[in-house]
């Protein structure tokens, strides 16, 4: 029978991803599937802290396995901001269109335009707490480009590409991403230890 394991998100399309990587060895369910519908707080000053918050909120909460993910950009020129307040860097309402418009403002004199997308995801099962991550290198690039994705997509150029992550089908994206590397290896190490 499959092993329930809960994803701390309420992102449905997250959600699918990971069970499809997964396949049959394990069911994956939301935050909604388990009757959450609060925002789990998320107030650490690292990826790998909110990742654990989440996680280990559900374990303390609903007594389930569970995993969670916490995904930040961090700029070199602005020393690795701004990391984990990606989501609010132009300020807590703002959305991506504001987020972009700030990080190209704030790099407009920069002539090193390094970043990297990092994904930690914090696994606990049977009481053992994992930490598994991914990144992707590439550089910010002078202006948008491209329409699909989300978030910065069409700010971010990975290494060895001239297209945003904006120009990339999601395919293309997934393969090289921060986020598909990270469930990668979750994967992979779930499958070990199944
Ligand atoms: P979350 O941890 O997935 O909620 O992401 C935190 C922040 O990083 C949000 O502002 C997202 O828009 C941004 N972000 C996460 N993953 C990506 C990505 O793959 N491309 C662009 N932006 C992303």
């Amino acid at each position: 029978m499959a092993k329930v394991l809960v994803f701390a998100t309420h992102n449905q399309n997250k959600a699918r991803e990971v069970q499809e990587m997964l396949g049959q060895a394990y069911e994956i369910r939301t935050l909604s599937d388990i009757g959450c519908h609060e925002e789990i707080p998320e107030t650490a000053e690292t990826l790998e802290g909110n990742a654990k918050m989440k996680a280990r909120f559900v374990v303390e909460n609903y007594g389930l396995d569970c995993f969670a993910d916490d995904t930040g950009l961090e700029v070199e020129a602005l020393g690795g901001r701004p990391g984990v307040r990606t989501a609010r860097y132009a300020g807590d309402q703002a959305d991506s269109h504001d987020n972009m418009a700030k990080l190209l403002l704030d790099l407009t004199d920069a002539t090193n335009r390094m970043a990297q997308f990092r994904t930690v995801f914090c696994v606990i099962r049977g009481g053992e707490e994992l930490i598994i991550e991914g990144t992707c290198t590439g550089a910010i690039a002078p202006r948008q480009a491209g329409v699909e994705g989300f978030g910065y997509d069409p700010v971010f150029v990975p290494t060895g590409e001239t297209r945003t992550f904006a120009e990339m089908t999601s395919a293309e994206k997934n393969a090289i991403s921060h986020r598909g590397q990270a469930v990668r290896k979750m994967v992979d190490t779930l499958l070990e230890r199944s």
